[in-house]
């Protein structure tokens, strides 16, 4: 595992509990999901095929994997029978394990999902008017502890790998029924060598549910960097699940020393997790700002690669009553954005609250005030509607809700979830 999954944060964040690795499967088969293609190919040369043969299976399981959404190797009809289980016995195609699967009543849908090794995490499907965002985890857990998340009260128990990243939007897509059905197979099943015209893929991306993309789940991208780049390499890589960098959204709670690379070798948009602008309030809500304080993080977006008025950096901002709620504040935020001359936009969260919280949300009234002061000086500043309240979509809570449930209530959960995929 690199350095990056790994940096140490000395002050009040120590110590960083080191997160376990990833135990290997018991039947000894690999997960090909998340590991990029030329490596799937070398894997192949390692188990016995020769170097022309290695690169086309691979050329054509990426292509069933990221195109066609198939876990089966049987499903690869353009792979000869008798090859299929010999990829069987040394290969899997992973998914992560749906451990509960709700729906709320404006359609939100959220998933508790189990790691091959027994760890639990989550991921929110949001569908609005004119599209659909996933909201994917990065870590079980986080070693950050801001004051008002709930993931927050959690130790991080390890990070995620870019399968198991990437196998959350391929989950999603299954559940949403979004693979493309029938033709297709047979394209593949002309192919006659390895310098084939790279296949087009079968589909249009019209249509679609799910069309965005955002890293706020469970868990801090950038302390998970190499993992979470891998992943979404793939999700924007045009033979693997071809969306676009413009809608995928990375968020942050402020890990300086990462962002740059973030924009360089993922290239995504960012959020950046602001949530107040004084010192005192943000070293109390978000501790991370004790190790890097609010002018370094502006600074660090000021620089961030891409940001322009086309591609905002995104400031979350979430709403707790008496804390950070003031005109005073609303206009400190304005003069910062200003001060750094940064492409900004501002998302106003009320705070979701949970069971021990130590926060409330703010008033609407002083919320709507807070917007208008923002949207007055030029920056949008729009309150993002909170989604899902009857399934607990807060980050973290559903988690500690199934931790509660007794096996009588999961057992019956996970009856339903079935119907709630169909
Ligand atoms: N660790 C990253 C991404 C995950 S959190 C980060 O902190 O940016 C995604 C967003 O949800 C963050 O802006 C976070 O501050 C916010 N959030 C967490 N708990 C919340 C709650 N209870 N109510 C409202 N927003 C919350
Ligand atoms: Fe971690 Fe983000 Fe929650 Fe902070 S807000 S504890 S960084 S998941």
């Amino acid at each position: 595992m690199a350095d990056t999954n790994l940096m140490q944060i000395p002050g009040h964040i120590d110590p960083v509990p080191v997160p376990r690795d990833v135990t290997p499967r018991e039947d000894g088969r690999v997960d090909l999901l998340g590991l990029p293609r030329p490596r799937i190919a070398e894997l192949f040369a390692e188990a016995g095929l020769d170097a022309k043969a290695a690169k086309l299976r691979a050329k054509q399981v990426f292509h069933w994997l990221y195109h066609r959404g198939v876990t089966e190797f049987e499903a690869m009809t353009d792979i000869a029978k008798t090859m299929r289980p010999w990829l069987e016995q040394r290969f899997v195609i992973g998914r992560p394990e749906i451990v509960l699967a709700q729906h709320s009543s404006d359609g939100t849908r959220k998933w508790l999902l189990r790691t091959a090794d027994g760890h639990e995490f989550e991921m929110v499907f949001i569908p609005d008017a004119d599209r659909g965002t996933l909201c994917v985890s990065s870590q079980v857990g986080c070693t950050l502890n801001c004051r008002f998340c709930h993931t927050g009260t959690m130790r991080l128990v390890r990070n995620l790998t870019p399968g198991e990243i990437v196998g959350q939007v391929m989950l999603a897509r299954d559940s949403l029924g979004e693979w493309p059905k029938g033709a297709g197979d047979m394209r593949l099943a002309t192919m006659a060598g390895l310098d084939d015209e790279e296949d087009e893929g079968s589909y249009s991306s019209d249509g679609r549910l799910l069309t965005n993309i955002v890293m706020m789940g469970m868990g801090e991208p950038l302390y998970n960097f190499d993992n979470v780049r891998d992943a979404l390499k793939l999700v924007m890589d045009g033979d693997g699940l071809a969306l676009s960098k413009r809608r995928i959204t990375l968020s942050t709670s402020g890990v300086v020393p990462m962002m740059a690379r973030c924009g360089e070798e993922i290239g995504v948009n960012l959020a950046v997790s602001l949530h107040a602008v004084s010192k005192d309030v943000r070293d109390e809500i978000v501790p991370i700002n004790r190790k890097f304080g609010i002018e370094e993080l502006l600074q660090a977006c000021a620089d961030y690669p891409g940001a322009s008025n086309a591609r905002r950096i995104t400031f979350e901002y979430v709403m707790l009553k008496d804390k950070n709620d003031s005109d005073e504040d609303a206009r400190e935020l304005v003069r910062l954005i200003k001060q750094y001359k940064l492409p900004a936009k501002v998302n106003l969260i009320p705070f979701n609250p949970w069971p021990g919280a130590i926060y409330e949300c703010s008033a609407p009234e002083r919320i709507r005030r807070f917007s208008e002061i923002v949207f007055e000086a030029g920056i949008s500043a729009p309150v993002r509607t909170p989604r899902g309240r009857d399934i607990d979509a807060a980050c973290g809570q559903l988690k500690t809700a199934a931790q509660k449930m007794s096996r009588a209530e999961l057992d019956r959960l996970a009856d339903e979830k079935q119907a709630a995929l169909g």
